[in-house]
């Protein structure tokens, strides 16, 4: 796959949504920018209002069985849908989500999935949402942010999409960051610290960096990042902690039948 500026298949966001003006939006600056820019990602907005075919061009109807709200409608989002996906030979939709407080909830893993997929294909709700045999008829995978309600999915698809961008060969200035971050180990990143070493906050107390930081033994810098990493994740997280302890027992077992196993020791 070649995420070059000049090869085929670059990263391709396609976007239906009801606000095609909010794009690129954020992701038109820093990193994300400067890869738009450069031709390392592609994005393409598609307004479904102008898939609309009633005199009004409405998207959008009363639920049936009552209550608050409209809901996007099928026909509309379909012809939507199908434009996107292109003539049979095209590059397609990809892989196509709903944004939806019902789906699966965006992590790392799914971020990673996403950048090795050429296509990715993101509808955004709006009101209620989107008639539900729209997703059925499409086959439409549901990706949430998070245990909340947004107003609409544009910003989830952009968190997404700058979250799979930052990871795309070439966005990120030192790519060797990426293998510490968050996540990444199954563990909250550690915490960092710059010049000054010594700095006097608002209430005159001096602040000091850990010496060790300062001490440039990189195996003892190394060792205390790993130590804070899990100090944090244990403390924050319980849920990430218990399955690093299961991946590290399992790990540890290994270490002793296969002999040369990477990865934490066991205690
Ligand atoms: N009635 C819906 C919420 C609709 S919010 C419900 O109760 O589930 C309107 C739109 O915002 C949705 O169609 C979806 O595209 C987007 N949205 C809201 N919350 C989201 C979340 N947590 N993650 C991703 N998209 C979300």
């Amino acid at each position: 796959m070649n995420h070059g500026a000049t090869g085929p298949l670059v990263w391709t966001a396609k976007v239906l949504t009801l606000f095609p003006e909010m794009f690129p939006g954020p992701l038109g600056h820093s990193l994300a920018g400067k890869a738009l820019e450069n031709g390392v990602w592609a994005l393409e907005s598609v307004d479904i209002r102008t898939f609309a075919r009633d005199k009004h061009r409405s998207v959008d109807d009363a639920p049936f069985g009552g209550g608050a709200g409209m809901v996007m409608r099928p026909d509309v989002l379909d012809a939507a849908l199908t434009a996107t996906a292109g003539p049979p030979g095209a590059p397609g939709r990809g892989r196509a989500i709903y944004l939806s407080p019902r789906g699966r909830v965006l992590d790392q893993e799914l971020v990673k999935e996403l950048a090795a997929t050429p296509v990715v294909t993101l509808l955004c709700g709006r009101y209620e949402g989107v008639d539900e045999r729209v997703l059925d008829a499409h086959g439409l995978e549901e990706v949430s942010l998070g245990d909340f309600v947004l107003s609409g999915g544009e910003v989830a698809a952009m968190c997404l999409i700058d979250a799979v961008v930052r990871l795309l060969p070439g966005v990120m200035g030192n790519e060797a960051t990426a293998g510490e971050e968050s996540f990444e180990r199954g563990l909250l990143e550690y915490p960092h610290y710059t010049r000054p070493s010594v700095w006097t906050d608002g209430q005159g107390v001096e602040r000091s960096v850990p010496d060790v930081l300062l001490s440039g033994h990189h195996e003892k810098v190394r060792a205390w990042r790993l130590a804070e990493a899990e100090r944090i994740t244990r403390a924050r997280r319980p849920d990430l902690w218990s399955r690093y302890e299961a991946v590290r027992k399992a790990e540890g077992l290994n270490v002793g039948k296969q002999g040369r196993r990477r990865g934490p020791k066991p205690e």
